[in-house]
């Protein structure tokens, strides 16, 4: 498989990682803590970055879903694989989100969020297809917007491979 073309570098996400960490810090000054929940497996980088550059106290839960489908394409179909062990009633919840494609991803744990009865819910996603929207779901706090490309790096993966890149790159499935 050739090399991941450079779609976002590795300085504009760290940029824009810590932007992001500043605006949450401020929107939350008053809250108490907020449960950064990260959902698995692609946002584990995405989380410990942002997690790490936050300046109001944070609890952090992760959570793994499957969308039914097969490649890349999501079927909208969502199975909860594991949820949250900890209890996040009444407390500040902020899902962390690796890419927002079609969007059910998401639609689907803000519900599963809302249903543990927390004192609010609300999205970070650090990359987001807004072309592909099928479903109407909030994104409060978003990395940056991108086309259609299937994207690889910090922290997603065309079939297990590339998580670690620095960077966000684009592949062609067909390499
Ligand atoms: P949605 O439910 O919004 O259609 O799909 C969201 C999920 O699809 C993401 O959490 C991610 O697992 C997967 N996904 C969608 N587009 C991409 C992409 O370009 N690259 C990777 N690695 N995963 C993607």
């Amino acid at each position: 498989m050739s090399d991941p073309v450079v779609l976002i570098s590795e300085e504009e996400i760290q940029t824009r990682v810590g932007e992001l960490a500043e605006q949450i810090s401020q929107d939350y000054a008053d809250a108490g803590e907020i449960v950064l929940v990260g959902v698995l497996k692609g946002s584990f980088i995405f989380l410990a970055d942002l997690a790490r550059r936050l300046a109001i106290p944070r609890t952090i839960e992760f959570i793994a879903v499957s969308s039914y489908g097969t490649g890349s394409r999501s079927s909208g179909a969502v199975r909860l694989v594991m949820d949250v062990r900890g209890n996040i009633e009444n407390k500040h919840v902020l899902i962390v989100e690796d890419i927002v494609d079609t969007g059910h991803t998401l639609k689907y744990l803000m519900g599963l969020m809302e249903s543990h009865r927390p004192a609010s819910v609300r999205a970070c996603a650090l990359v987001r297809k807004a072309e592909r929207a099928e479903v109407d779901v909030e994104v409060k706090y978003l990395g940056f917007d991108i086309g259609e490309q299937w994207v690889v790096g910090y922290g997603l993966d065309y079939a297990e491979q590339n998580r670690t890149l620095p960077y966000i790159g684009v592949v062609s499935p067909d390499d």
